[in-house]
């Protein structure tokens, strides 16, 4: 088999950027079972995610 553009198997395992600061997460054996719903790189990400919406449209 053949894979266009992709060098080295050792990244071989998904990977996707962060919703919040953009790193780019490699798949993890703990996100195995959810690595679908995984957003954010963090616990920290995923709490600044929530505070910025909740403050998102905020008035006084
Ligand atoms: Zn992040």
């Amino acid at each position: 088999m053949t894979r266009q553009g992709f060098k080295g198997n050792k990244a071989s395992l998904p990977s996707k950027p962060c919703l919040v600061c953009g790193l780019t997460m490699t798949w993890r054996k703990s996100w195995a079972k959810n690595w679908e719903s995984v957003r954010y790189c963090s616990e920290a990400c995923r709490k600044r995610r929530a505070s910025a919406a909740a403050a998102t449209g905020g008035g006084s």
